[in-house]
């Protein structure tokens, strides 16, 4: 879905979508996330100063492969955002010089007087995603040696430490008490 600035500047008006979006019409490619559902959007597109405000807020639900465990655990997503866009300089614009300010953390850049609010969404999404999705904080994992899932099950794998500074010390408590 295409914002038209020019739209938006000649109507003075801004431009509000309530809107679901699927997975097809947006791009969150991710080996360890995707969409469950669509994306459901509210969102309010203003255009002050050559300047674009997107406010909104935007649900849906992640599915997350767990990384200790494997397993696929859902997250819900509930957000509230406010950006800028400003006409990309790199192109020119539309001659106006400006600088950006320090405090303008958030600002994005459309071209050609057009804003694509799925390329907005996709973006505020794939910053839900968790580098390292942990199903919940006390997954246990699998086990390195035979694979099971130790948080339904047990193996008589012994788990070997693996920080060598510790390995030695399990070695010489070993010695010492046998
Ligand atoms: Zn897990
Ligand atoms: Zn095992």
């Amino acid at each position: 879905m295409i914002a038209d600035l020019a739209e938006l500047r000649l109507k003075r008006t801004p431009l509000y979508v309530d809107a679901d979006f699927q997975e097809s019409q947006l791009s969150v490619k991710s080996k360890i996330a995707r969409l469950t559902g669509p994306v459901h959007c509210n969102l309010k597109v203003s255009l002050e100063n050559e300047r674009v405000k997107v406010e909104g807020r935007l649900a849906t639900v992640l599915g997350l492969t767990c990384c200790r465990c494997a397993n696929e655990f859902e997250k819900s997503v509930d957000k509230n955002f406010m950006l800028t866009y400003v006409s990309d300089p790199e192109l020119g614009g539309n001659g106006d010089e400006f600088e950006l300010e320090y405090d303008d953390l958030e600002v994005g850049f459309y071209r050609g007087d057009q804003l694509d609010l799925a390329v907005v969404l996709t973006e505020q999404i794939l910053l839900e995603i968790p580098m390292k999705p942990i199903c919940r904080e006390e997954c246990r994992g699998l086990c390195d040696q035979c694979g099971v899932d130790l948080n339904v099950g047990t193996c008589d794998c012994t788990r070997e430490l693996t920080d060598p500074r510790l390995a030695t010390l399990a070695e010489i408590k070993k010695r010492i008490t046998n």
